[in-house]
C-alpha cells in the first residue's frame, strides 16, 4: 500500500514538473508588427496584401492599425499568420516652450473600433490626421483657446485610460516625429504621465528622428530619463509601414529617395504561443525584445544575472548592458554574455542593447534589481 502510495505522490510531483516546465519551457519567439497601415486608412495596400506581405517577410502576426479605422481581422486569412486588431489614434496639442505645436499619436491594440465607441473620446480631443483632414482647414475651423487649454500630458493620460478601460494596450509612437514643422516631446511632457505604456523608440518611417538632432534627445534617452525616475515605460521598434506597392517602391528606387515607408524594417520578438491571448498577455508582461534585425537565440534573467546569446548571422555583434540614466555597464564584443549584478545603485534597472556591423539593433526591456515588473494593466 505504502509503495502505490509513493508511487502516486511521485507521478503527482513529476506531473506538476511538467506542468511547470511547459508553463515557461514550451513557448518560442514570434515575429510581429505592432503599427502598420493600410489603405483603409492612408496606406497603399488591402489588409489581405499587406497580411501576405508582412507573412512572406517571415512575420508571425501583425496589428492592423490604421488611423480611426476599425479593421476586420476576422476577414484576413492567411495560414500560419495571425491578424490582429488596433488603431491609431492622435491629437494636436500646443508646444508650452515655443511656438509651434506637437501631434500625439497613440496605438491601442487588441480591440477593433467597432468593439467600443472611443471615437467621440478622441473627437473631444481634436484629432487630425493630415491624410485625413487638410491641416490649414482644421487649424482654422478649431477653437483654438480650447483646443490649446490642455497638455500633452493630460491628453496622453486620458488615451492611455481609455486604452486600459477597454482591454487593449497603449503604445505611445514616435515622440520625434518632425515633418510638417511639428515638434518632438520628451521626457520633459512624459515624466507628468503616470499609467504603464509601451514607448516607440524606434518608428522606421519618414520624419522620425529617433536618434535625436540638434538640442532634441534621442527616443532612447527619454527612455532612460523616464525608467530612471520610477516610470512603468517597455519598449518597441515599429515599421509604421505606409507603402507596399510595386508603383510607389519604383517611384522611390528611381529618385534614390531613402524608402521611407516600407514593410518589414522593424518587428519585436514576442515569447508567446500564435494566439491572441497568448501575445497580448507577453506584450504586457514585457515578455518581448524589439529588433531592426539582431535576433537573440537566448535570454535569461536571474535573480544573479543576464545572460544574452545573440543568433549568429556571420556579423560582429557588440552586447551592451546598461544601467540608471542608460549608463554602460560592461560591453562585450562577441555573440554571447553574461551581466553578473554587482549590487551597485547603478543597476536601478539593466537593460540590453546589441548592435551589430550592419547597423541592426536590439533592445531589451529593462530589468529591475528591486524586483520591480513592468505590467501594461491601469492599477
Ligand atoms: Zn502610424
Amino acid at each position: 500500500m505504502k509503495i502505490i502510495l509513493f508511487f502516486i505522490i511521485v507521478f503527482v510531483l513529476s506531473i506538476n514538473i511538467l506542468f511547470a516546465q511547459d508553463a515557461t519551457g514550451s513557448k518560442k519567439y514570434l515575429k510581429g508588427q505592432l503599427h502598420m497601415h493600410t489603405n483603409l486608412s492612408d496606406g497603399d495596400a488591402s489588409p489581405i496584401d499587406v497580411a501576405k506581405e508582412y507573412k512572406e517577410m517571415g512575420y508571425d502576426f501583425a496589428y492592423f492599425t490604421d488611423h480611426y479605422q476599425s479593421n476586420d481581422v476576422s476577414n484576413i486569412k492567411v495560414d500560419g499568420f495571425l491578424a490582429l486588431p488596433g488603431a491609431e489614434w492622435g491629437a494636436v496639442l500646443k508646444n508650452p516652450y515655443y511656438n509651434a505645436i506637437f501631434n500625439l499619436h497613440v496605438n491601442t491594440l487588441g480591440k477593433n473600433l467597432d468593439d467600443w465607441g472611443v471615437f467621440d473620446l478622441w473627437k473631444k480631443h481634436y484629432y487630425i490626421h493630415y491624410s485625413l483632414a487638410g491641416y490649414e482647414e482644421f487649424l482654422s475651423e478649431i477653437d483654438h483657446d480650447e483646443m490649446f487649454n490642455r497638455t500633452l500630458s493630460d491628453v496622453l493620460t486620458d488615451f492611455i485610460e481609455a486604452a486600459y478601460k477597454y482591454g487593449t494596450i497603449p503604445i505611445v509612437n514616435h515622440p520625434n516625429w518632425i515633418t510638417y514643422g511639428l515638434c518632438p516631446f520628451d521626457y520633459r511632457e512624459l515624466l507628468k504621465v503616470d499609467l504603464p505604456y509601451i514607448l516607440e523608440i524606434k518608428n522606421a518611417s519618414d520624419g522620425i528622428t529617433e536618434e535625436g538632432y540638434k538640442s532634441v534627445n534621442s527616443v532612447e534617452y527619454t527612455w532612460d530619463v523616464l525608467l530612471s525616475n520610477g516610470k512603468n515605460v517597455l519598449c518597441t521598434f515599429d515599421d509604421d509601414a505606409h507603402n507596399y506597392s510595386k508603383e510607389v517602391r519604383d517611384k522611390l528606387d528611381k529618385y534614390n529617395t531613402p524608402e521611407y515607408m516600407v514593410p518589414g524594417k522593424t518587428f519585436v520578438m514576442v515569447k508567446a504561443d500564435l494566439n491572441q491571448y497568448s501575445i497580448e498577455n507577453a506584450l504586457r508582461c514585457g515578455d518581448f525584445y524589439a529588433s531592426t534585425g539582431v535576433e537573440l537565440e537566448e535570454y535569461k534573467v536571474t535573480k544573479k544575472s543576464i545572460y544574452v546569446k545573440v543568433k549568429d548571422k556571420g556579423k560582429v555583434n557588440n552586447i551592451i548592458f546598461k544601467g540608471k540614466m542608460g549608463l554602460p555597464l560592461k560591453w562585450v564584443t562577441g555573440n554571447e554574455a553574461e551581466y553578473i549584478f554587482t549590487g551597485s545603485p547603478d543597476e536601478e534597472y539593466v537593460r540590453v542593447k546589441i548592435a551589430d556591423s550592419d547597423y541592426n539593433m536590439a533592445l531589451t526591456q529593462p530589468v529591475f534589481q528591486n524586483g520591480k515588473k513592468i505590467i501594461l494593466i491601469n492599477k
